[in-house]
């Protein structure tokens, strides 16, 4: 499931072909993805220029000339592709190339440059909802989110404030979105491990008495900005190696410390530790149960 850093890679991958395109033509081939379009959803995008296309946690808010902002998430599958050109050749071309997948495109934008952005989604988790710019603020997805981790206000203090009191492990509260928002099993999972934290931890233990963080807090604010930024960039340069005319945005290659690679030698440097699979509210943790205390 894309957490922040791929949907970080697919904002950066759809900014340069959306921003200052207005959408020309607008294809809903299924609209029951995660809940149903509204059905005057392609009138209210087609003849609107796209302003800026932005993240909120693990949404992408495009916003558009006419005051709407068309929210938008890739759920579990949901990946987006990127054709550019405008001939008609080398748009058959491209669907005779991607006849298979075509099935499962089940948005298709054209946009005013050129550039077609198709929505593709097997499994139909993702979703898609036009909401006024004015009600930004009040709209039931955003509204709970806690901070952007990356964000310059996300830092020990904030974290350790959200965490005070709280009994549940340090993996519990690092997934709950309204502590902070965007991270999924795998890069919690991966955070806890660079800041050298068992996710059994009990939450409360990254603050005083007080509600002041202590060193752990720090450690694992450090750890959550680094292995965000890490994935950003690696995902960025993934963008940059698509030298085709068309491009996947959804498809991404990690290198995980302890995600997935249970049995295998801590990465750690010095430690002699094995990489441990337990399972947490219903969800694989990985972890390193030497030098993650
Ligand atoms: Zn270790």
């Amino acid at each position: 499931m894309p957490e922040l850093p791929e949907v970080e890679t697919v904002r950066r991958g759809l900014a340069p072909v959306m921003e200052g395109a207005r959408f020309a033509k607008v294809e809903v081939h299924r609209g029951d993805l995660r809940w149903p379009l509204p059905k005057d959803f392609a009138r209210r995008l087609r003849g609107q220029t796209v302003t800026s296309v932005g993240r909120r946690a693990k949404y992408l808010l495009t916003e558009l000339s006419s005051g709407d902002v068309l929210l938008m998430h890739l759920g579990m599958s949901g990946s987006f592709h990127v054709f550019r050109g405008a001939s008609n050749k080398a748009l058959a071309r491209y669907h005779h190339q991607r006849a298979r997948r075509a099935a499962h495109d089940h948005v298709v934008f054209h946009m005013s440059s050129g550039a077609i952005v198709t929505f593709n989604d097997p499994r139909r988790f993702g979703s898609m909802k036009i909401v006024a710019r004015r009600a930004l603020d009040a709209e039931p997805l955003l509204r709970k989110l806690g901070p952007e981790p990356l964000g310059n206000a996300f830092d020990a203090a904030m974290l350790a404030r959200a965490c005070t009191g709280k009994k549940t492990s340090l993996k519990a509260a690092l997934s709950d979105q309204r502590v902070v928002a965007g991270l999924g099993n795998i890069y919690v999972c991966e955070a806890l491990h660079r800041a050298r934290l068992s996710p059994m931890r009990v939450a409360s233990t990254i603050a005083g008495r007080s509600g002041a963080p202590n060193a752990r807090a720090e450690r694992l604010v450090e750890g959550i900005k680094a292995v965000l930024n890490d994935a950003i960039k690696a995902g960025g340069s993934s963008l940059r190696d698509h030298k085709r005319p068309d491009g996947d945005l959804g498809e991404f290659q990690h290198h995980f410390r302890v995600y997935d690679r249970a049995g295998e030698k801590c990465p750690t440097p010095g430690c002699r530790g094995v990489v441990k699979r337990v399972v947490q509210n219903g969800r694989s943790t990985f972890y390193c149960p030497i030098c993650q205390k």
